[in-house]
């Protein structure tokens, strides 16, 4: 027998379910030790040792094994074995920065995996989708991802999207029913749920009947298996320049053997120097270093709750000009409390702090029973049989010595039907003693495209209502008559006028508000859609609730101003709730534009792109409204993110620049189509992600500038010694010793550099801006040559004061080459000069070339290494010489910039 033709006796016993408290943990341990993982198989990850040796895969890196071979052959053995040691360790520090980017890469994608809402010992949790077993009782929710092969029991207006299984790209409705039929297709198994298809409506719980590559998708599982490699623009565009960086450096470093031939020199060491200096000069690790850039900076990212869920947003960050946030819950706390209610002309003040289910009904100064009151008790009443949250409440102490316990109460389920919960239960209601006398026998969930949800209950005597709730001015459209004054009459043009200005009252003080309404449904009617429920309703009365605004979201919208960016508001809230909360964040200033999904809906695209800069708060708009403010703002070129958190959210999410989705109350469909996921769901993580996002195009900045003006200096300090027909100033090992010393560590830790004063008080960059932009070039030339040529001069001097000691001055050509470098890597921390910044702010940089100058001083001071590196050790005034050399074009270009700046 089919699953889809048992019926739920049948696949309780076929799973192995007991009770109705789903599987005990200890099964559920079990079954995954039995069936392993629910996963798919995925295609197999680079081995550690090929990732090794595609470390020496480098033409010029070959080159110079084979060179080196030569020079082994020819009996130069000590030169032949610290070029292979240098090159093995070079290798050794690319393989380990590769690991690292590619684990916290790896790392990322765990942290983002979709997750499962299961019941266990009786209760609901949500657990990553790849611990769940055969035997799990499930629930399905509008927006999750379907994680495995689910036999349904029980469904609420649900409908599942199967396109990537069947490729029906309708949406399929669902049913928790048996089915007679024999050989159905996958598409017509209405009762089950497929792993890798998508809940678009409703509800549904099942027990999954199978997992990971026993699935029907992990049947076709090897056809999926893709392994793409995402590479950003920056990467993109910076290979591409390393391929002509290398040609410009290859055909320097020929010249540089050409003319030291020419010159007299012997052809055999001018080929070792110049295949040398070529390994040394080419930025073959340029595109390896901006990833682990790149991996560095989405780890601290994480810190800051924000997971990258695609590479390249992170270079987008830096380029955001809008960020078009959702209200509740990103700017604001969404802990909701109901402050007022209206119902049959009157209105209440409700008191009582959070969650905490006391408080009193007061009119004026007048103290209310609203059970007494009929349609106050409606309202409340009926407000807790349309909800789905439940109170909560935990003991926690307080003082080591003497404990003192209080009681913290918090909602489970969706915080504004919460906030309905505790008003009625502040009104003496509760949830048990509803249940007793309605039974639920339908529901039709809450979609933010209805603004509503219903149920339909039976009371003690078998009479069925309609009971819906949801946003005040579409509970108005669908009601005909209202409760008014203790009677029910007609919806007239009067009273309907009376309950806008109301809700309008309540809005403009920052209130979120909810209608209540309700009607009897005839003996026989029998409704299956929402659209046949929720029309003809009793109007009943509003609660108003507040939810305040997060703290620290003032502080980030003005951050995000300064840094020229602009947030704005998008709601499904009411228009004056969310203008009154706009103003109050600052978001909408004066003169600034609110608009609603109606006005949304009259504009033409060109229309709204035209007035797209002046508008701030886009309130009561359904998620398909956002695709076209994305549009409009983009067509404006602006780059934009843009959060959201439904299945509907997910075009948007898709089309924006940078599209955010909510890690807590996101949905796997939003979170997919982002590339950018906020695990707390909070505004004030948007910009410290874009905060981080600059930096890290500065900090790659930072380094490619040291990188390439060290390569500028290195090829040029050779070059003008051959143009002047002298001595070579620096020897293959050397040459060697300077790339890895003074490129790697150092380079690295510029990458992990702090971000500078003004990263949040410029402009976005421009989104075409290339990486040498901002005078960029202008820097490495400049201080490439400069280097250069104090390195030479420090060479020449001491050639002209000791002329028979070649070996000291190249000694001297060295420490200048390093020190200059390792000098010249405070400066590039800022955009200015190195006097902009405190240089011992970043502790790695310091380490780093604290390191680096040890080794250096090794390499002189040692007597073995001597003879490998032909170095001698250096006198004070040589030191003194070099230092004076070094420090040159520091002081000379960094005084001069603080000139300008002046
Ligand atoms: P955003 O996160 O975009 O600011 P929002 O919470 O303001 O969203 P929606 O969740 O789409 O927007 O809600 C829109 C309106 O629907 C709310 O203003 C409220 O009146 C109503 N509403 C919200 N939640 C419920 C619910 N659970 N049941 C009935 N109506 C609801």
């Amino acid at each position: 027998m089919k699953w889809y033709q048992m019926g739920e006796e049948e696949v309780k016993k076929a799973t192995g379910v007991l009770g109705a408290d789903g599987l005990p943990q200890r099964e559920v341990d079990k079954r995954l030790k039995r069936v392993g993982f629910n996963k798919l198989d995925e295609g197999e990850s680079v081995s550690a040792l090929i990732l090794f040796f595609m470390q020496f895969k480098d033409f010029m890196v070959l080159v110079l094994l084979a060179a080196t071979l030569i020079s082994g052959l020819l009996g130069e053995y000590i030169d032949a074995i610290t070029i292979i040691l240098i090159i093995l360790l070079n290798g050794v520090l690319g393989f380990i920065q590769e690991r690292k980017a590619e684990k916290s890469l790896s790392a990322l994608k765990e942290l983002s995996a979709p997750q499962m809402v299961v019941l266990r010992d009786g209760k609901w949790l949500k657990v990553p989708a790849a611990t769940v077993v055969p035997g799990d009782v499930v629930k399905l929710t509008s927006g999750d991802r379907v994680g495995a092969d689910i036999r349904l029991l029980e469904t609420a207006s649900l409908r599942i999207e199967e396109s990537s299984l069947t490729g029906e790209s309708l949406p399929v409705h669902k049913h928790g029913d048996r089915m007679e039929q024999t050989d159905l297709q996958l598409g017509d198994q209405a009762n089950m749920a497929f792993m890798g298809t998508l809940v678009t409506e409703g509800q549904g719980i099942g027990i999954v009947v199978a997992t990971g590559m026993k699935t029907e998708m992990g049947k076709i599982a090897h056809l999926l298996q893709t392994t793409e490699t995402v590479i950003t623009p920056l990467q993109r565009k910076l290979e591409q320049l390393g391929k002509v960086l290398i040609a410009v450096a290859l055909l320097l470093t020929a010249m540089v053997v050409v003319i030291g031939v020419i010159q007299g020199h012997d052809a055999y060491t001018m080929f070792l120097a110049g295949v040398s200096l070529a390994v040394a000069a080419i930025p073959e690790g340029l595109p390896a270093i901006v990833t682990v850039a790149l991996a560095l900076g989405v780890q601290r990212m994480i810190k800051r709750r924000a997971i990258v869920r695609k590479l390249p947003a992170v270079e987008t960050l830096g380029c955001a000009s809008v960020i078009c946030s959702d209200k509740t819950g990103t700017l604001t706390q969404n802990k909701m409390t109901v402050t007022q209610v209206w119902a049959s002309g009157e209105t209440w003040h409700v008191s009582g702090t959070g969650y905490e289910p006391h408080g009193l009904f007061t009119k004026g100064k007048k103290e209310t029973d609203p059970k007494r009151h009929r349609s106050l008790h409606l309202l409340l009443s009926y407000g807790l049989l349309c909800n789905n949250s439940q109170l909560k409440q935990r003991t926690v102490k307080k003082g080591m010595l003497k404990t003192k316990e209080s009681t913290a109460y918090h909602i489970e389920g969706d915080p504004t039907e919460g906030a309905l919960l505790v008003a009625a239960m502040k009104a003496g209601f509760s949830r048990e003693q509803l249940d007793r006398q309605f039974k639920r026998l339908k529901e039709f969930p809450f979609e933010s495209t209805r603004k509503m949800m219903s149920v339909v209950v039976e009371n003690e005597k078998g009479q069925r209502f309609v009971v819906a709730k949801g946003a005040p001015d579409v509970i108005l459209q669908v009601s005909k008559k209202i409760r008014y004054r203790g009677e029910q009459e007609a919806l007239t043009p009067k009273r309907r006028e009376e309950v806008e200005r109301t809700i309008q009252t309540m809005a403009s003080q920052a209130l979120r508000t909810i209608a209540v309404a309700y009607r009897p449904l005839r003996p026989n009617e029998s409704v299956d859609e929402a659209y046949e429920a929720e029309c003809d309703l009793t109007f009943i009365g509003l609660q108003g609730m507040i939810d305040p605004p997060r703290e620290e979201v003032f502080d980030s919208i003005e951050e995000c101003r300064q840094a020229g960016i602009k947030t704005v508001m998008i709601t499904g809230d009411h228009r004056l709730t969310a203008a009154a909360i706009a103003k109050k964040l600052g978001i909408l200033p004066a003169g600034g534009k609110v608009i609603d999904g109606t006005e949304l809906n009259h504009l033409t695209d060109r229309r709204l792109t035209e007035m797209v800069d002046q508008i701030y708060v886009y309130a009561r708009v359904s998620p398909e409204h956002k695709l076209k403010i994305v549009k409009a703002m983009q067509e404006r070129g602006h780059i934009v993110a843009m959060t959201g958190d439904g299945v509907n959210d997910a075009p948007a999410i898709k089309a924006a620049n940078i599209g955010i989705a909510m890690g807590i109350t996101g949905t796997d469909v939003a979170k997919e189509a982002s590339s950018l996921i906020l695990s707390d769901d909070n505004f004030a993580t948007i910009r410290a992600a874009i905060r981080e996002g600059r930096n890290i195009y500065d900090n790659i900045r930072k380094f490619i500038r040291y990188m390439l003006a060290s390569n500028v200096g290195e090829i040029l300090v050779m070059l003008f010694a051959m143009l002047l027909g002298m001595p070579l100033p620096l020897v293959a090992t050397q040459i060697l010793w300077i790339n890895l010393v003074t490129d790697g560590l150092p380079a690295m830790a510029l990458g992990m550099d702090q971000p500078e004063g003004n990263v949040m008080k410029r402009p976005p960059r421009h989104p075409r801006e290339g990486i040498f932009a901002r005078g960029l070039a202008w820097k490495i030339v400049s201080r490439g040559f400069m280097i250069g040529v104090v390195t030479l001069a420090a060479f020449w001097l001491t050639l002209q004061a000791n002329p028979d000691d070649l070996t000291r001055a190249q000694s001297v050509a060295f420490v200048t080459l390093v020190m200059a470098q390792l000098i010249h890597v405070f400066d590039c921390r800022s955009e200015y000069s190195v006097f902009h910044r405190n240089p011992f702010e970043n502790k790695y940089l310091v380490l780093a070339v604290l390191s680096s100058v040890l080794l250096m001083l090794i390499v002189i001071y040692y007597p073995p290494l001597q003879q490998v590196f032909h170095t001698v050790p250096l006198t004070g005034r040589e030191w003194l010489l070099i230092i004076g050399m070094a420090a040159i074009p520091t002081v000379v270009l960094g005084g001069f910039r603080l000139l300008k700046a002046k």
